[in-house]
């Protein structure tokens, strides 16, 4: 059963976050966790799938324990989604085989609420230690999107869409199905379109040039793909990342928004002159509470003094969670600082020392309310319901190849290949992380240098 269901997972092409569902779920795990938190500020995609389709979850969930022989499940939703829950539960418990193996983890409004190590470490009351991963302390996370992609991939069914949510400054708030690979203009198109765009056209700089016309050297609003908090702004034309749930319009002079469109070499700056080495952003650092060995200010000092390598080298720890950067008097960012380290560390192939951990006892005192959240990020006012409507069509795609794991996937087409709705596209290379990319639509493929194009 256990290596059936590996084998349709692989050929199905899930994915479980940064590894291949088939990969994660070949360790053995005592506790599976399902991860509807929700965790990105202003996400719905959660709470909307689990509300939709708790028959599917609950099966992928039955189907995970049974590959890896967990004994436990445990439920993190966000209390914002107990109604889902309820569905959900109805679920588990007409079914025997969890019936008396669910935890409810009650998680509560704080951000961030999620983070897979986060979440073991309630499921489990063991500490995941510095620099290590859920299955650490016995556990495996997969969100709910996965257990749902797992019950779809024991259908035969292939992955080709994700649900994500379009909010900010959109006339109609909405969750959608989204084939791969299709450009962000056309999520927000389906969200209505920017609220007072007429009146102030996307990408048209208002300053006047010398003759009074206007010229395009400044946008006035901004899309933050994967939100305001651990996501990064992208062009309205560019295809949506497959690991993306969340797309966030805000116009570009909002304090959110400007952090995003700050270069990095300005933040720098502003780091090494304005810090004021106060630790706020390390007294509300999640992994630092978690007992991690990351300190952000310690980071930001480094970057201006002499400290030593191991400072630098403890962004690898870092989540990106960004609540360093709302934490902070100064105005500056220490997680876009913290978070250009860790690049550079990824691209030196560096992998963090495992440690030990030891969780701090005021942490949950130091947890950040979520609604404090969106007040201090002035986005209080988006926070609203976005219901699931249904699945965009496309005419055309251009699924990016890249890997979450690092590389890319080959394709495995060619120009003016004709391809059906669901056929593989492209393969990830050889051996464990070997994962097929399978069209989203039918019709002629031509080969770009951001992936394969697919056109009806
Ligand atoms: S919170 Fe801001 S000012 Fe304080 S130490 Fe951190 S980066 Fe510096
Ligand atoms: S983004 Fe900031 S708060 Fe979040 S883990 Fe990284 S250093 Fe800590």
């Amino acid at each position: 059963m256990g290596s059936a269901l590996l084998a349709k997972l692989r050929d199905a092409g899930v994915r479980a976050g940064r590894e291949p569902a088939h990969v994660l779920l070949s360790t053995p795990a005592e506790v599976m966790v399902a991860d509807g938190t929700d965790t990105a500020p202003l996400s719905r995609a959660d709470r909307e799938l689990v509300a939709r389709y708790p028959q599917d979850v609950a099966r992928g969930l039955k189907l995970a324990m049974q590959a890896t022989g967990a004994r436990r499940a445990v439920l993190a939703l966000a209390p914002e989604a107990r109604e889902a829950s309820g569905a959900l539960a109805r679920e588990i418990s007409a079914d025997g085989f969890l019936k008396f193996h669910v935890t409810d983890l009650k998680i509560a409004s704080h951000y961030p609420a999620g983070g897979a190590t986060h979440l073991a470490a309630l499921a489990t009351e063991r500490p995941v230690p510095s620099g290590g991963t859920p299955e650490d302390v016995g556990a495996h996370v997969l969100s709910v999107r996965t257990l749902l992609a797992i019950a779809e991939a024991d259908r035969g069914q292939p992955q080709t869409h994700q649900l994500v949510s379009i909010m900010g400054e959109v006339n109609r708030p909405v969750t959608v199905w989204v084939p791969y690979g299709l450009p962000l203009m056309r999520l927000v198109a389906a969200a209505g379109g920017i609220r007072g765009a007429a009146a102030r056209p996307l990408a048209r700089s208002r300053a006047a040039t010398a003759d009074g016309s206007t010229a395009g050297t400044a946008a006035d609003f901004v899309y933050l793909e994967g939100g305001p908090l651990g996501g990064q702004a992208a062009s309205p034309d560019a295809p949506l990342r497959p690991d993306t749930n969340l797309v966030v319009v805000l116009r570009a002079d909002s304090r959110a928004a400007a952090t995003h469109l700050t270069p990095l070499e300005v933040h720098t700056r502003r780091a090494l002159s304005t810090c004021e080495n106060c630790e706020q952003c390390t007294a509300v650092c999640p992994r630092f509470l978690a007992g991690w060995r990351i300190e952000p200010h310690r980071i930001v000092r480094a970057l201006a003094r002499a400290l030593p390598d191991e400072v630098l080298v403890s962004a690898a720890l870092c989540s990106g969670c960004g609540v360093c950067t709302v934490a902070c008097p100064a105005g500056l960012a220490p997680d876009i600082l913290t978070l250009a380290v860790r690049e550079q560390l990824a691209r030196a192939g560096f992998e963090p020392r495992i440690e030990p951990a030891r969780p701090r006892s005021y942490a949950a005192d130091r947890r950040l309310p979520r609604e404090r959240l969106l007040l201090r990020l002035d986005l209080a006012r988006y926070d609203v319901a976005a219901p699931l409507a249904g699945t965009l069509a496309a005419d055309r795609v251009v699924v990016p190849l890249e890997l979450p794991w690092g590389g890319k996937a080959s394709p495995v087409v060619r120009d003016g290949h004709r391809v059906k709705a669901g056929q593989p596209i492209a393969q990830s290379p050889a051996g464990d992380l070997a994962l097929p990319v399978h069209a989203p639509m039918a019709g002629s493929v031509r080969l770009s240098p951001l992936g394969v194009e697919i056109s009806a």
